[in-house]
């Protein structure tokens, strides 16, 4: 299927299923998103929103943020991930944006991402979310989902964020970026992906390799051996690992080569395919 097809009919599956594309995060002005987003690096949304509230009453503007030492802010951020390292941007967070922009949030990716503890994703979700500038923000729901549908082939986040910018007109990134998020997020989950109810079954690439791969064998023989090869009927214990034509290490019968092994304790197919879990 063509690219621009594919796009098409991919968002327009996912708006029919996700009535509100936007951020969970909850916020009231640019500054608290920002703290927000900066919080919610390797952490979830959800749990971010549990200490927001506190830490906005306590810190309510960049001026109150810029008085305050580490030691001051962590209590109230202690239940996040890496609460030490993002005490003490917030920290200086506070007085970068008093000492270099007035105590406003700056409303360019650029200036965004010279503030302490901003990478260009957060900058990119700030000023596409608080200011309506056109981004599309790749995080690793994004750069899995995107990867597994078909819509990109990228290995680095860079790399697919340059194709989803050329694939999507400007005017739907921000939208993109939240569908593709919460769709990540709910159904094309990292580890355990609902594709038989997911609205993209029948032009998903990810989807269609599944399909392709081998059946299940029942009634194999774990005592004989780990593995069970469907061509010669051999078990082994091991078997030599090779690279396929995708640059996946896949594992091949030391009797006849074959790459179709299945593990004998549970009859699935030992072969793989690209997961693009980050
Ligand atoms: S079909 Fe499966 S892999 Fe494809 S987008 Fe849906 S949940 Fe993800």
């Amino acid at each position: 299927m063509e690219k621009s097809i594919l796009a098409a009919k991919t968002f327009a599956a996912l708006r029919s299923v996700i009535k509100a594309p936007v951020t969970e995060l909850q916020y009231t002005n640019p500054y608290e998103l920002l703290v927000a987003v900066l919080l919610s690096a390797q952490c979830t949304d959800a749990r971010v929103n549990l200490v927001t509230p506190a830490l906005f009453t306590r810190f309510p503007d960049p001026h109150a943020l810029s008085c305050v030492t580490t030691a001051e802010i962590l209590p109230y951020i202690q239940s996040v991930t890496f609460p030490n390292n993002k005490a003490a941007h917030r920290a200086k967070l506070g007085h970068v944006l008093m000492e270099k922009h007035g105590g406003s949030i700056p409303q360019s990716v650029e200036e965004i991402e010279k503030l302490p503890g901003c990478g260009h994703k957060t900058a990119e979700v700030v000023a596409s979310v608080a200011f309506g500038i056109p981004a599309f923000p790749v995080d690793t729901h994004v750069f899995r989902v995107s990867n597994r549908i078909g819509l990109v082939s990228g290995k680095t986040v860079k790399e697919v964020e340059v194709q989803l910018k050329a694939l999507f007109p400007k005017s739907e990134w921000s939208e993109g970026h939240h569908l593709l998020i919460l769709h990540g997020r709910y159904t094309c989950k990292a580890q355990n992906p609902q594709c038989t109810s997911c609205v993209l079954a029948t032009c998903c690439a990810y989807k269609a390799q599944m399909d392709m791969l081998p059946a299940t064998v029942v009634g194999l023989k774990p005592r004989l051996g780990a593995y069970y090869c469907a061509d010669c009927h051999q078990y082994c214990n091991q078997f030599i690992a090779i690279t396929d034509e995708n640059g996946l290490e896949q594992g091949s019968c030391p009797q006849c080569g074959s790459v179709h092994l299945h593990h004998t304790k549970t009859g699935k197919t030992a072969m793989k395919i690209r997961d693009f879990r980050v």
